[in-house]
């Protein structure tokens, strides 16, 4: 069993924990919260030991009736690898916290890089992650990008990319977000920083992207561009995507032409917090002149990297060296079926 601490319980942790419990060779240890909210009590009904960053606090948690396991140092020594899914910035912060306690950390898309050293895609380079102490799972937007873009470049070769993200203004519950009327150039100056965090990854790829920040809170949507080294069909490719364990078809006939219905889709399907795990490409949109290549593709910010970091954890733990071992495990465990 692999010992997983998740440090940072709230978007992004709470899924990951749920996503590890569900695995056969994981269990959580403890995930960390920062203050009373719901998420804590979450985390109590699911039978997670809580672990509080500022132990000062331990009062208001118990006056809240939420028990507290220990502070954030404890819970990491009694860890084999630490999940942290804190905010943009804080990783790098704890950084010190796992080399002090010689621990293994998976950091999330929104600290640096530099902070890991290694950016992680399962489809893409899971070996090299095999015995690393420090990870780092690219954000939402580059990991749906990446899955597209190495699958089109194993079957047939990238010359280059060309991709614009519409981005989810906010996450559903962050009510202090906006925009609330208005499309925001985000960034205004182009490239944008997603093609470079593509390139963590796939550093070969001739990648310029464009982004934009519009009032929704479920889903960016990505209009990608490839130019291909050889010639191919749409019908290769759709095969390609149907293969493709992490890419979905969001078929013609389901009639789903937006994010709101693809949400309403999922939630029928009964996937956990309405989930998308997958890429969801457009079938409809998938064109191909020549050697060029077009789609739409949506991207669940909340959910595509979740089952990356659980395949992260067994590369980094050396558990299971097959990368397509570890992502058929975490599938199953996860009841990932692609759709379409
Ligand atoms: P979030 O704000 O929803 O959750 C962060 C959690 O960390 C909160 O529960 C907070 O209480 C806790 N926290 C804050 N400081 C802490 C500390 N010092 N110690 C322990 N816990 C602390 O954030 P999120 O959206 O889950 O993002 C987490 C990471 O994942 C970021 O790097 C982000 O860029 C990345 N990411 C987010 C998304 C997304 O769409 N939300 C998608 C992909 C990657």
């Amino acid at each position: 069993m692999i010992n997983v601490a998740v440090n940072g319980y709230g978007t992004i942790g709470k899924r990951v924990a749920d996503a590890v419990a569900a695995q056969p060779d994981m269990k959580v240890i403890g995930v960390s919260k920062t203050s009373v909210s719901a998420e804590a009590y979450v985390a109590r009904e699911r039978g997670y030991p809580l672990y509080i960053a500022d132990i000062s606090k331990k009062a208001a948690f118990e006056k809240a009736g939420l028990e507290v396991a220990g502070d954030v140092e404890a819970m990491i020594q009694k860890a084999d690898i630490v999940v942290d899914a804190t905010p943009g910035g804080v990783g790098e912060k704890n950084r010190p916290l796992y080399e002090r306690y010689n621990k293994k950390a998976i950091f999330q898309g929104g600290e640096k890089h530099e902070v890991a050293g290694f950016s992680f895609n399962a489809h893409a380079n899971y070996r090299d992650a095999i015995g690393k102490q420090f990870a780092r799972v690219v954000s939402c937007n580059t990991t749906g990008l990446v899955r597209v873009i190495h699958a089109m470049d194993q079957a047939f070769g990238v010359e280059k990319v060309r991709a614009v993200m519409v981005r989810r203004g906010a996450d559903p519950d962050d009510v202090k977000r906006g925009p609330i009327d208005a499309i925001v150039l985000n960034p205004p100056t182009i490239p944008s920083h997603h093609g470079p965090d593509v390139q963590t990854v796939l550093p070969q790829i001739d990648i310029v992207t464009l982004a934009m920040i519009v009032p929704v809170t479920f889903m960016h949507m990505h209009a990608v561009q490839m130019d291909l080294k050889r010639e191919t069909t749409r019908e290769e490719v759709l095969k390609l995507f149907e293969n493709h364990s992490r890419i979905g078809l969001v078929r013609k006939v389901t009639g789903i032409k937006s994010n709101a219905q693809l949400r309403e889709y999922t939630q029928d399907l009964g996937r956990p917090r309405t989930d998308l795990w997958e890429n969801g490409v457009f079938e409809e949109s998938v064109s191909v002149m020549g050697r060029e290549f077009y789609c739409f593709q949506a991207i669940h910010q909340e959910a595509d990297v979740i089952p990356e970091n659980v395949d992260c954890i067994r590369a980094m733990m050396g558990t299971v060296t097959d990368p397509e071992e570890s992502i058929r495990m975490t599938d199953r465990a996860l009841g990932l079926v692609a759709i379409g």
